[in-house]
């Protein structure tokens, strides 16, 4: 075996037990000493434990915000990006969020859920977020997306229990990394976050949507959670706030979650909607909302028809920067989600948690964050102030 001051470090963080131990049998480290390591870095919170070592982000800056289930905390990791395009302005990093959110459920019991980032911006351009405005500067790597759950773990000091991938990004943008990363998070000898406790969300890629359905019937992965951010009741409205509907309507939506529900055993899929005062909160879109929503409202796949395959979450809209629109007030949303029960659908009312860290549901984005692509950068004295792009 080789000595311990000659074997090259070799990061887990995004990795397997599995792909670990074989990265660490090229340099002649046997399964059992890989595995303690591996266990050290993903069980105990260590740094180092040879031949495993990693590097975390250094996390720059950190918002708390109580709220009634406990403190919501937003932390923002800088990621070194020495290709990064703004290098010649002295920015050679990137910055990423993500937002631990505590939860308690109908027993009682308080858990925390961590919501990821999965890219730098984002490329989607939906006209309600706070990432749109920065655009894509990058897709994050698996090994960046485990390290905001390791920093959650072990620098924050707090038991993950769930992860959303409703961050900064599209995870169906970057889907191999988030696949890779999921695995990792899984793994039973590392992070072993339950498959049913992840969700991947997304604005729509049906061609994504098709890989996922491949994905989960492959072994360990049926009960991956999966939850479709919609937020209008028609394509008109839905093409206006969110491009990418041109390319994927809503009744290719539609088909696509229905043939899911089928091969995930009728296993729920969260539908999102943020409702905007103005765009899609009138009575008429909550009864356009429940007739798009019928045919998941019962579940041919659960006996005697009791289960349901859709919920739908109303979120209210959290005002990003800028925004033309405000947020609802409570008689809005209690009037839209009082038609929607009036036709049967199952709706769960979600308040904007963390509206002062801005880290509600696709609304991530910091302002700091943002003037790296909007906010003139001053050269010199010399220079006139120009918009660097990203
Ligand atoms: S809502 Fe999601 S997909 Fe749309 S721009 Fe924002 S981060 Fe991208």
């Amino acid at each position: 075996m080789a000595l311990a001051d000659e074997i090259s470090p070799i990061s887990p963080i995004g990795m397997t037990l599995q792909a670990f131990v074989d990265a660490c049998a090229d340099e002649g480290v046997g399964k059992g000493r890989a595995k303690e390591a591996y266990q050290a870095v993903f069980r105990e919170g260590k740094t180092s434990s040879a031949p495993a070592k990693i590097t975390m982000p250094e996390i720059v800056t950190r918002q708390e915000e109580p709220v009634n289930e406990g403190v919501t905390v937003k932390f923002v990791q800088r990621l070194p990006n020495p290709s990064h395009k703004l290098a010649r302005h002295g920015i050679d990093f990137d910055d990423i969020e993500s937002v631990i959110i505590p939860m308690i459920g109908r027993s009682g019991r308080k858990t925390h859920t961590l919501c990821v980032s999965s890219q730098v911006g984002c490329a989607l351009g939906c006209d309600f977020c706070e990432t749109a405005q920065m655009g894509l500067i990058r897709s994050l790597s698996a090994s960046e997306i485990v390290a905001q759950w390791w920093a959650a773990r072990f620098i924050e000091g707090i038991e993950i229990d769930n992860i959303v991938f409703m961050g900064m990004g599209e995870p169906m943008d970057n889907l191999d990394e988030v696949l890779t990363a999921i695995e990792c998070l899984t793994d039973r000898t590392g992070a072993s976050i339950p498959m049913a406790n992840i969700t991947i969300s997304t604005v729509g890629r049906v061609d994504g949507l098709r890989r996922i359905k491949e994905q989960v019937q492959k072994p360990g992965w049926k009960r991956l959670g999966l939850a479709l951010s919609l937020n209008a009741s028609n394509d008109e409205v839905r093409s206006k706030l969110m491009p990418i509907n041109k390319k994927w309507n809503m009744q290719q939506l539609q088909d696509i979650l229905l043939e899911l529900r089928e091969v995930r055993g009728g296993r729920k899929i969260m539908i999102e909607y943020v409702l905007i005062p103005g765009v899609n909160n009138e009575l008429e879109h909550a009864d356009e909302l429940a007739a798009w929503m019928n045919p998941f409202l019962k579940d041919p796949t659960r006996e005697k028809a009791k289960g349901h395959g859709g919920l739908l979450n109303v979120i209210p809209y959290n005002p990003r920067r800028d925004s033309p629109w405000p947020a609802p007030t409570e008689e809005q949303v209690d009037a839209f989600v009082e038609r929607l029960v009036s036709h049967g659908v199952f709706v769960n009312r979600r308040r904007t948690k963390g509206r002062d860290t801005m880290a509600a549901c696709g609304q991530l984005g910091t302002a700091e964050i943002r003037k790296r692509k909007f906010v003139p950068v001053k050269l010199s004295a010399s220079e006139d102030q120009s918009t660097p792009d990203a």
